[in-house]
């Protein structure tokens, strides 16, 4: 096995409120369950739940608050290192809650800001620098100071020699602007080295849906570009060439997160087996994705290596 390779995650994370009964709407829901959130921690935990050569590390503030004790303690719990993780004693951790009704539609409700108030001087240069990979989306990207600090970072990361891995992870709802959002999102693109985006986020970002259109991402840096397609699995760009792996078939509940583990997947793979066939880092991500969709919420559904092995039907990478 290789050497460890220590993957720092930086970004928000938050507490979302679940209704305790699904389908109900914001409207009807009587009681809610406080739920950990925030797509890179999601990523964190996908890492260390995968475990192998990697572990993970957060980067990231929250409120001096019990909520921000309770989202630092799940991530300890979760075997994530929160020595990055600061705290705020000036603002209060964010809160969504989250609802999905019957009919799919999905509600979100913001407290406080989801970027949060990671600031530049919160970063931790030689921390960063003696990381291997550091994982970013773009909800980080929506705030000033939450974006000069995932820049400082991501410089130092790449100077250092860092995989640089970014997640498009867009929410239309908390940018001020569709343009912004783009041009923010283009931007985490050209600075990455491994990049995700799904099928709509490809399409907002070139006008076209087709894999073959992220060719027109493609930078030198770039290593791979993939492109999910929900159910119906993934497709990685490479330097070479692109490949299609179809996705599996599972009971899904819940489809929250299944991004979150397939990238956490996905990057497990691409750094501890650097040799693997892209085809089987798909589809070693699209089961780690398929299976958090079996499960209710983002962190509790990240699966385990050994779950993601049962369903590859035992085969290794
Ligand atoms: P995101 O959550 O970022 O929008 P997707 O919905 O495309 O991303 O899901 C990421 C991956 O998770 C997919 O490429 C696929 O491998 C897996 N996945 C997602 N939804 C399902 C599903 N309903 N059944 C099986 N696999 C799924």
């Amino acid at each position: 096995m290789s050497a460890a390779i220590h993957a720092l995650c930086l970004g928000e994370v938050l507490i979302d409120f679940v209704p305790t009964v699904t389908g109900r709407d914001l409207r009807t829901a009587e009681a809610f369950q406080k739920a950990p959130g925030g797509a890179p921690a999601n990523v964190a935990v996908g890492l260390a739940r995968l475990g192998g050569s990697l572990t993970s590390g957060m980067i990231a503030k929250v409120g001096d608050d019990g909520f921000g004790r309770f989202l630092v303690q799940t991530l300890a719990d979760a075997g994530v290192d929160t020595a990055l993780v600061r705290s705020d004693p000036a603002n209060r951790t964010p809160l969504a809650f989250v609802s999905l009704a019957e009919d799919g539609d999905r509600e979100f409700l913001f407290y406080g800001e989801p970027w949060g108030t990671l600031a530049p001087a919160d970063i931790d240069h030689a921390a960063v620098a003696a990381a291997g990979l550091l994982h970013f989306g773009s909800v980080g990207l929506i705030g000033q100071s939450s974006r000069a600090a995932t820049w400082a970072a991501a410089d130092t990361a790449s100077a250092n020699g860092l995989t640089v891995s970014f997640d498009a992870n867009l929410r239309p709802a908390l940018w001020p602007d569709l343009g912004a959002a783009r041009a923010a999102i283009a931007e985490g693109v050209a600075r990455s080295s491994v990049v995700k985006l799904s099928d709509e986020e490809l399409a907002f970002l070139t006008g076209s849906d087709d894999p073959a259109a992220g060719r027109a991402l493609w930078h030198d840096r770039m290593r791979a570009l993939v492109v999910t397609h929900g159910a119906k699995g993934s497709t990685c760009l490479t330097r070479d060439g692109q490949v299609s792996v179809g996705g599996f078939t599972v009971q899904a509940v819940d489809t929250t997160g299944a991004g979150d583990a397939f990238m956490a997947a996905f990057l497990s793979g691409l750094l501890t087996e650097p040799d693997a066939p892209v085809e089987g880092l798909c589809r070693f991500a699209n089961a780690a994705g398929a299976l958090a969709t079996t499960r209710r919420g983002a962190i509790p559904a990240m699966p385990t290596r050994a779950e993601v092995e049962a369903l590859l039907g035992e085969v290794r990478l």
